[in-house]
């Protein structure tokens, strides 16, 4: 058998990509470590001070633009809040080629325990072997830098692309501000035809293809009670006493709607299934719990408990029917109690973060399936090519906006919010070369 010509010279332009992000690995690297060590935490991220924050997203920002601009990329800055800017980079093509735009956003959330992690310092960027520590490497400044680095290596490989390429170096994901984000930079007019998010999507195998995640609710529910001094309690509880006249501790009948609650999450975990997620994965997941008389003592019984919820569904469904099908649950289960019977837990729907789901026979999900295949090899026998990714992103607003978004990237979530946030530097390289073989085919090359 003799490779066609069209092959040898795939084969010689890999060559050509993988020596030059050998050559320029160190440099992105550098890159990489600046962006980490600069404070980015989303200004609107939960009791975080803005302006001790703020302008952070800005410098990482202005960094990749940067490192792009040396690339021939043209920088647009878009900023419906003018502290807060976004990268808008822009790579014109020859012609004739299809379009694509790499997302990442460059906020993080705010580290919790900071003073436990080993560094001593989350945006102190700490080499150890090849696992890069600091807060943003994973989720996701690697991302965004492993997509510079394949730029970059396409360009020293001597690559001109018929297609335009975009980078979007975005604000507010961590906080679901994609109005002053990724939406943003779409309604200013920077689209294309498809879309990586260079979210870490190393689950369950190294740099998995995910065009599909779960949405999710933050819902809070609310309960009040009768709250009084806490020695009322025998008579508000006991058989004989005068009852909830007496107070009516709102805590604990919190608990009971938390309960009935973990009986429907059974329930999802048996009748809520999509092919691309592991079961289990659509849950209701109580994140806070609160009760109090106004004053945060427990000399009393409390007369208002809330909990807040996130909830995960699966694509198929509708929205509308999850939240009817909770409300519906909670409302059997109160009336089972007098109290609650009368006095009907309250919901407040606080946001929602929609799915994102393109099809698995979309020609990007191809592109990406081969050129992952070319640097790590086909997957495992029996494994599919795609998988979910098991968090929400930009993706789902990309997707809202009518271009089909892929989420693939460095890193593993696991790591990501987590103290020790670390990445893994050959996952990343490996990564570099998966997006520089990605752009080449998808955008088509000039020569
Ligand atoms: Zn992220």
């Amino acid at each position: 058998m003799h490779s066609s010509v069209k092959d040898v010279q795939a084969s010689a332009l890999s060559g050509r990509i993988d020596d030059a992000i050998d050559r320029l690995a160190p440099g992105a690297e550098q890159l990489l470590e600046q962006l980490v060590g600069i404070n980015s935490i989303n200004p609107g991220f939960p009791g975080i001070d803005r302006e001790s924050v703020i302008g952070g997203e800005t410098a990482c920002t202005r960094l990749i633009g940067a490192y792009l601009s040396k690339l021939d990329f043209e920088l647009n800055d878009v900023a419906a809040d003018p502290q807060r800017i976004n990268l808008a980079a822009v790579l014109k093509g020859t012609g004739g080629g299809r379009s694509l735009l790499f997302n990442g956003h460059v906020d993080t959330v705010a580290p919790f325990k900071p003073e436990a992690w080993t560094s001593g310092d989350p945006w102190k960027p700490v080499r150890r072997g090849e696992e890069l520590f600091g807060l943003g490497s994973t989720d996701m400044k690697g991302g965004l830098a492993a997509a510079c680095l394949a730029i970059a290596a396409l360009k020293e490989a001597g690559v001109r692309l018929k297609g335009d390429l975009q980078v979007h170096a975005v604000v507010g994901e961590e906080t679901m501000d994609h109005e002053n984000g990724t939406t943003a930079v779409i309604k200013a007019g920077f689209r294309s035809d498809a879309a990586i998010v260079a979210e870490p999507s190393s689950q369950p195998e190294p740099l998995t293809i995910a065009p599909v995640s779960a949405g999710n609710f933050n819902l809070e529910i609310s309960v009040k009670g009768h709250g009084t001094h806490a020695g009322n309690r025998g008579a508000a509880i006991r058989a004989g006493g005068e009852g909830p006249s007496a107070g009516v501790n709102a805590v604990e009948k919190l608990i009971k709607v938390v309960q009935a609650l973990q009986d429907l999450e059974q329930e999802w975990g048996i009748t809520k299934r999509h092919p691309a997620f592991p079961p289990g994965l659509f849950s209701l997941v109580p994140g806070v719990f609160h009760g109090d008389v106004g004053v945060p003592s427990v000399g009393y019984m409390a007369d208002h408990a809330y909990v807040g919820y996130l909830v995960w569904y699966a694509p198929q469904e509708d929205p509308e029917a999850v939240k009817a099908e909770i409300e519906r649950h909670v409302h059997h289960a109160a009336q089972l109690d007098p109290w609650l019977r009368e006095n009907p837990p309250t919901f407040s729907w606080r946001s929602h973060w929609p799915v994102a789901d393109v099809s698995t026979e979309h020609p990007l999900v191809d592109v990406l399936v081969r050129s992952r295949s070319a640097v790590l090899g086909p997957p495992p026998a029996g494994r599919p090519a795609t998988a979910s990714f098991n968090a929400v992103s930009d993706a789902s607003f990309l997707q809202a906006q009518g271009i089909p978004a892929i989420v693939l990237g460095p890193g593993n979530i696991r790591y990501a919010h987590a103290v020790d946030e670390r990445l893994n530097m050959r996952e990343w390289r490996e990564c570099a070369r998966i997006y520089a073989r990605a752009i080449a085919e998808w955008c088509g090359t000039a020569d």
